[in-house]
């Protein structure tokens, strides 16, 4: 059954000719990042993100934004990327899938090779200013953080400096809007490592005419997706990329 479905899904991705991969915290978790909502290891389960990464926390108690949220933010980093997201670089490279959008914040996609990246909720590679919108590397964040200036300040406004990542309460980046049209405009959607609830991400799936969801628990969407792989992302992708290299 498992097996039928992966050459079922090998098969649509062979005869796709614009496919789109939607990923979410599960996708990272193989790399030792925990996710929010895996029940028992889930973050949710330790402390509640939706507060700890608000918008509002950081411009009403910036102090508590850079205590808690900001090191939950660091806590994601220094992760290598897992043979799921190699398998996804090299099948972008082969020309099978036509790029991913990710909900994920480590930058493991960008690491393991993938080129076209739509990153909806930001990255933890840079910083900005509320005031002037100054970038700088998020490293100067955190340099500051531990030379104990907490909120960080622009060096050019001294307005507070915050993390490009999108935290609950934020607008989204024009790379959503990217992602709104490629998924618009794709003839396939796979979407893994995602629960699906967090919105406006989770309406993509109702965009593609077809989905594939590969997931470890069930989501809101599995009873519109075409098939659902229950299963861990990279193993579940391996199993994919040695089918279509067999076929081909
Ligand atoms: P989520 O935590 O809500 O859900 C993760 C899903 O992945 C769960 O349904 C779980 O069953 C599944 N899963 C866990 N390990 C898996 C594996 N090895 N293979 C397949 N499935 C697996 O994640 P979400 O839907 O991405 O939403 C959470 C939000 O939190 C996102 O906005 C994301 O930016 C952020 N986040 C990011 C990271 C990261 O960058 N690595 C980590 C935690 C949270």
């Amino acid at each position: 059954m498992y097996s039928d479905k992966i050459k079922m899904v090998s098969q649509m991705i062979l005869s796709s000719r614009n496919t789109w991969v939607l990923t979410g915290a599960g996708m990272s978790t193989e790399s030792g990042i925990p996710d929010f909502r895996s029940p028992s290891s889930g973050l949710w389960e330790k402390i509640d993100p939706m507060e700890a990464l608000s918008s509002a926390v950081l411009y009403h108690n910036p102090k508590k934004f850079y205590k808690v949220g900001y090191s939950l933010l660091t806590s994601m980093s220094g992760f290598e990327p897992n043979e799921g997201h190699f398998v996804l670089a090299k099948l972008e490279k082969l020309g099978y899938i036509n790029g991913v959008i990710t909900q994920n914040i480590d930058n493991l996609h960008t690491r393991s090779g993938s080129k076209k990246v739509l990153e909806v909720h930001g990255n933890t590679r840079t910083g900005s200013c509320i005031g002037c919108g100054n970038k700088v590397e998020l490293q100067v964040l955190t340099n500051k953080i531990e030379s104990n200036e907490i909120p960080p300040r622009c060096e050019r406004c001294g307005r507070i400096l915050r993390p490009d990542v999108v935290l609950f309460g934020d607008q989204l980046p024009k790379e959503f809007n990217e992602a709104w049209e490629v998924v618009n405009d794709c003839q396939l959607l796979i979407v893994i490592g995602s629960s699906l609830t967090v919105t406006p991400v989770s309406y993509l799936p109702q965009m593609a005419p077809k989905v594939i969801i590969i997931n470890l628990h069930s989501t809101p969407y599995d009873r519109y997706a075409d098939i659902v792989i229950r299963g861990k992302s990279g193993i579940v992708l391996k199993k994919i990329l040695n089918i279509i290299e067999n076929e081909v």
